[in-house]
């Protein structure tokens, strides 16, 4: 029997499922999106936010900054609802699903052979095989651990880029950066990836990043929720938190809402975490209550010698640190925006791009649990949070490298400053934790003379050394 060929491309096609998602498979539930409207709005108040709230209008952006415009989803019956209110906006998306598609239909087309890693997008599989490629070319320098494993039994995967074959004679400080807390914030992915990339690739061959290498440890942890990740690709492009079976049903934790320093205070703001298990933000059912945050957390408790954080979020082009939960300053403001505006002109001076520094509190808006804050109170680390650039979670994939080449100068400038500030100089038996242990030992190699003990340096051990040491130490350097 003969059917004519535009009959049999008819068919073909009809039979051809309908993937919104590019590692959707037939068969999964896939979340769409038609005819939903993107509206910027620029709230005047916060209960223009909660009005937005009640109507199920969901914010888009990673934080909202004050008297900003904001990205908003409207599904299409709640459009009316908006008009309705006297909230002003302006429509910037017409159908958020044509725009995913758009998306998905590029991810799934051929790529050239030539084409770079960081030209576009890259799913789980494919991070954590260019993990390993980068291992396989500097075996030397890389190494590959999992840190612990997501509600869905995924391994979180690290990579530390070490140059252990430089011996300070002392511990080396390590800078720990992390990405997607927020599954749908893919471009933080592709940014913590060219750090290492670059670090890999340099060192040995140009003089800045192999003197950066030689004084401090980098530990990369690019997908911090797995299973979120794996959902935004699968699922649902623009869920926010892990994947978490909640009681009632719904799914998911913010997990940075779930930090253990200031969880659950009620009351800070509209975006600082909820107890109600459906919200974006919701922040668990008790601090550190998800597997994720504990893998970190225990990373951390392991390894003293970290003691730079970045814990990269998309977008607002914004460089972050403590408080997120207090409008007061910390005890270290002054020195926390020395590095953010040396970061800052860093950035800028690449591509231009402006990055505005502060604190979280002040700059966008209150925080309970943040992992920043854990960092900074808990662990006594330099730690900071980037928003990366970009108009929205899925900016094109031309953005990666701009991005990733103006973020980062600011990144290894914080290793500097990590650098200069946690010298272990005092942490004298050399297990990177400043302790009695330390008095003790020294006290001995001044007893017995050791020329080690000569820190004044005059030539001889004595009081004077003493003080010395015990200055460096009360200063935790
Ligand atoms: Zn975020």
């Amino acid at each position: 029997m003969h059917r004519p060929i535009a009959a049999l491309f008819a068919l073909a096609s009809s039979t051809l499922p309908v993937l919104a998602q590019p590692d959707a498979r037939p068969g999964d539930p896939v979340v769409r999106y038609d005819n939903h409207r993107i509206v910027t709005i620029t709230p005047r108040n916060p209960r223009d936010l909660l009005t937005l709230d009640a109507l199920g209008i969901e914010h888009m952006g990673c934080e909202i900054r004050r008297d900003q415009p904001a990205d908003f989803r409207v599904p299409p019956d709640r459009f009316d609802a908006l008009v309705a209110s006297d909230i002003p906006f302006t429509v910037t998306v017409q159908n958020l699903q044509a725009v995913i598609d758009a998306e998905s239909a590029r991810l799934l087309a051929p790529r050239p052979r030539t084409a770079s890693w960081f030209d576009d997008y890259k799913n789980l599989a494919a991070v954590e095989a260019y993990m390993a490629e980068l291992a396989a070319l500097r075996p030397d320098l890389v190494t590959l651990f999992d840190i612990g494993h997501s509600i869905e039994g995924r391994p979180i995967r690290a990579m530390r880029i070490a140059n252990d074959a430089a011996d300070l004679g002392r511990c080396k400080p390590a800078m720990l950066l992390n990405a997607t807390q927020h599954a749908r914030e893919w471009i933080t992915v592709m940014n913590a990836m060219y750090v290492a990339d670059q670090l890999v690739r340099l060192e040995g061959s140009d003089a800045y990043v192999t003197n950066l290498l030689a004084g401090a440890d980098f530990i990369i942890v690019p997908v911090a929720n797995p299973d979120g990740y794996v959902h935004t690709w699968t699922t649902e492009r623009f869920w926010r938190k892990n994947r978490r079976p909640n009681a009632g049903g719904s799914f998911g934790v913010d997990n940075n809402r779930n930090w253990g320093h200031m969880w659950g205070v009620p009351g800070l703001g509209w975006a600082a975490g909820s107890d109600d298990p459906e919200s974006s933000i919701y922040w668990g059912t008790g601090p550190f209550s998800e597997p994720e945050t504990q893998a970190l957390r225990d990373l951390v408790l392991a390894r003293p010698e970290i003691k730079g954080h970045n814990d990269i979020h998309s977008y607002g082009q914004l460089i972050l640190w403590s408080w997120g939960w207090s409008p007061l300053p910390t005890a270290h403001q002054a020195q926390l925006a020395a590095t953010g505006e040396a970061m800052r002109l860093a950035i800028r001076a690449v591509h231009g791009r402006n990055y505005q520094p502060g604190p979280i509190y002040s700059t966008i808006y209150a925080v309970s649990g943040s992992s920043v804050d854990w960092f900074y109170q808990e662990q006594k680390v330099l730690s900071m949070s980037y928003e990366l650039r970009g108009g929205s979670f899925n900016p094109p994939p031309n953005d990666i490298l701009p991005c990733a080449r103006e973020t980062f100068p600011a990144t290894c400038i914080q290793a500097e400053a990590m650098i200069a500030r946690h010298q272990f100089l005092s942490d004298w038996n050399r297990d990177c934790i400043h302790d009695i242990l330390d008095i003790l030992d020294f006290i001995a190699d001044l007893d017995a003379q050791d020329p080690r003990a000569d820190l004044s340096p005059d030539g001889i051990v004595d009081i004077l050394d003493f003080l010395t040491f015990i200055e460096l130490f009360a200063d935790e350097r």
